[in-house]
């Protein structure tokens, strides 16, 4: 490895890498290889940046388990030649990217940042300026020659998270993501402080790379006076092998028995019923209140601390790579990779 260290960014789309048209007014994608036109501070960090761009260039609301697939073989491709990687993404679904990349990248001991912005770069009040020169940083950081942040991060506006712990809960602020049920990873202010004892330890094992992902999972949010066919057409879904039940608060859902009787014969048939909150802090805990006894009766798993996008990620993951259910429902009960306290 060359002295100087060495970052791979690759672009995937999102406002982060537009600039207005100065004729139309328009946002549109810039030239990558003008990055550091757009952002001459670059230079400042003498390290060498190279980037790779992906065909088409797409808002995060069109991402899907191709393009994570892409994205995880670009790095298994390139994982030997740079120091670390910073992904630009749409902010709108890079909590469920980051969660995907956390359980297709396992054993890694680089770091793997996504960073976006709510402004584009070539606006003149963006947020995006700080948070790749910051990624970058975070990516390039290493103490006594070993990465500091060996795992799947997200930084954004002065905070990074574990990936899989991340939920965009703003819409409107530079703020725009929190985890909930995990501390930062590292902060930023006038220095980086990092907090070391809730980052992985490397383990300097071999890249292990999972590619498949099963997509026959479906996420269903409780609401007071849910029908019974709505749930009965989620159930009926063909090919359907799990279903996130979003319940309430620790975990609670409605005790009638067409409710419990239709997830019962669910289970029965072999469907995953995995419990998660809607609440966006604590845990599921069935067997607290009398409305979530007969969930854990009839088989329902519960997915503790975990955010949604990292239950319906972990479940392709698990239903991509295994077709054993006991196994596969013993994995969905412990943490894989940090995406849940247990
Ligand atoms: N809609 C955009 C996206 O997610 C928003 C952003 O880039 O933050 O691609």
């Amino acid at each position: 490895m060359n002295e100087q260290p060495s970052i791979l960014i690759l672009n995937t789309g999102g406002t982060i890498g537009m600039v207005m048209d100065a004729e139309t007014g328009a946002l549109k994608p810039f030239n990558f290889d003008d990055l550091q036109e757009q952002l001459p501070t670059l230079k400042l960090f003498n390290y060498k940046i190279d980037h790779h761009t992906f065909d088409p260039l797409i808002d995060s609301s069109n991402m899907n388990p191709e393009v994570w697939s892409e994205i995880v073989s670009v790095i298994e491709d390139k994982y030997e030649d740079y120091d670390g990687f910073v992904i630009l993404h749409g902010s709108d679904t890079m909590a469920y990217t980051a969660s995907a990349l956390s359980f297709m990248l396992q054993n890694l001991n680089k770091p793997v940042i996504l960073t976006g912005s709510q402004l584009p770069l070539g606006m003149i009040r963006t947020d995006g300026r700080e948070n790749l020169l910051t990624a970058i940083e975070i990516a390039a950081a290493k103490e006594d020659d070993t990465p500091i942040v060996t795992e799947v991060c997200i930084y954004f506006e002065n905070e990074l998270y574990r990936g899989n712990r991340t939920h965009k809960f703003n819409a409107q602020n530079f703020e725009a993501f929190r985890s909930f049920n995990y501390p930062p990873l590292a902060v930023a202010g006038v220095t980086l402080e990092y907090n070391l004892n809730s980052i992985h330890k490397p383990n300097f094992k071999k890249l292990k790379i999972y590619k498949k992902l099963d997509k026959n999972v479906a996420v269903l949010k409780l609401f007071p006076g849910i029908q019974q066919t709505a749930l009965q057409h989620i159930l009926g879904i063909p090919g359907l092998k799990a279903l996130i039940l979003e319940t309430y608060g620790s975990g609670n859902a409605p005790t009638d028995p067409w409710f419990i009787g239709l997830i019962q014969k669910a289970i029965e048939k072999g469907l995953i019923i995995l419990n998660v909150t809607q609440c966006q802090v604590g845990k599921v805990d069935m067997g607290k209140y009398e409305t979530s006894i007969p969930l854990k009766e009839i088989g329902v798993i519960s997915g503790n601390d975990i955010t949604t996008e990292a239950a319906l990620t972990k479940l392709m993951h698990l239903l991509g790579n295994t077709n054993d259910l006991t196994e596969l429902k013993k994995l969905l009960s412990k943490s894989i990779v940090g995406e849940m306290s247990v």
